[in-house]
């Protein structure tokens, strides 16, 4: 059975909001952790607006520091502090990120009631950053004014359930039950061997999300994010804007639709959307043209990551 696994968009806009889209924001669940993946202006507040859980986060991934994508932090910080916050927060971003916050923080004369553990992303390297034993988070380097990383989030965890029955009946004992977990087969002893497919369930294939935040085209990025379940890509213009769009180190949504092809992953979505369009269809038509299961990032709107064979059914 599946746990939790899905995306809340809280902002897909580009630099300067609109009447119905924040900056980029995201709130990423997976099992019972939560992840924010940037956080524009008024994050906080969306949060609340869709029921979700502003203590419960544990992960905070800044992609760079552009401001839609991280003024919302010191707000964010302060009210989880106000709210009396005990659980220690990780906050994985670019290097000035710490001294950023951490001024404005003592400037303001307040005190945190929680430690920050900053970890600071590389954004020349691809590398696993954080490992916990239910998930993995790797950065993408991404090509954009200033440095910039996107974030690939990796289920893990066990792979077989433990069929409790036919491990009685074969006497295997309950201390071998978290290695049947992972695979193993158990020897009674030198000469026996019982395999772990006749004690054991198959679990669900794990699923990954990819955030690709903002970055030109760049195809350097598509083995790093190959066949993974939901891909999130910025698409701050249509290709009819492709100058401005290479001018200013963004995409059209007919690259993202492109790299999703090239990368042969589940499903896509796309966001950080200029505020000079009104109706966004026409974005997601040329996505289409790409790559067919395009979606719009609709602010509120949750995403469920999955397999692809499981959606259609
Ligand atoms: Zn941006
Ligand atoms: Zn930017």
């Amino acid at each position: 059975m599946y746990s939790k696994f899905d995306v809340t968009i809280l902002g897909n806009s580009s630099a300067t909001p609109t009447k119905d889209r924040a900056p980029s924001s995201q709130y990423v669940r997976l099992g019972p952790h939560n992840i924010l993946l940037d956080c524009g202006e008024g994050t906080q507040s969306r949060i609340h607006e869709y029921s979700l859980k502003l203590q419960k986060i544990s992960v905070v991934c800044i992609s760079h520091l552009h401001g839609d994508h991280f003024f919302g932090l010191p707000g964010l910080i302060t009210t989880m502090s106000l709210f009396r916050r005990v659980e220690p927060l990780k906050i994985i971003g670019p290097k000035d990120l710490e001294d950023i916050l951490m001024s404005l923080i003592s400037a303001g004369d307040s005190e945190l009631s929680f430690q920050i553990e900053f970890i600071t992303t590389n954004p020349e390297v691809e590398e696993v950053i954080l490992e916990h034993q239910d998930y993995q988070i790797q950065t993408i380097p991404l090509k954009h004014r200033i440095p910039c990383t996107g974030f690939l989030i990796k289920e893990k965890g066990p792979t077989k359930r433990v069929n409790v029955d036919a491990c009685r009946e074969k006497n295997v004992p309950v201390s071998f039950y978290e290695s049947l977990k992972f695979g193993y087969d158990y020897f009674p002893n030198n000469e026996l061997r019982i395999p772990n497919s006749e004690v054991t369930w198959e679990l669900p294939e794990k699923r990954s999300y990819a955030y690709i935040s903002d970055t030109i085209y760049n195809e350097e990025i598509i083995p790093l994010i190959s066949g993974v379940d939901l891909l999130y890509h910025e698409a701050t213009f249509m290709s009819d804007r492709e100058d401005r769009a290479i001018l200013t180190f963004h995409s059209t949504a007919m690259q993202a639709g492109l790299i999703a092809q090239k990368a042969k992953v589940g499903q896509l979505i796309l966001g950080h959307f200029s505020a000079r369009y009104s109706d966004l269809t026409p974005l997601l038509d040329e996505a289409r043209c790409q790559f067919e299961d395009s979606n719009l990032s609709i602010q509120g709107e949750t995403f469920f990551i999955l397999k692809k064979e499981l959606k259609t059914v």
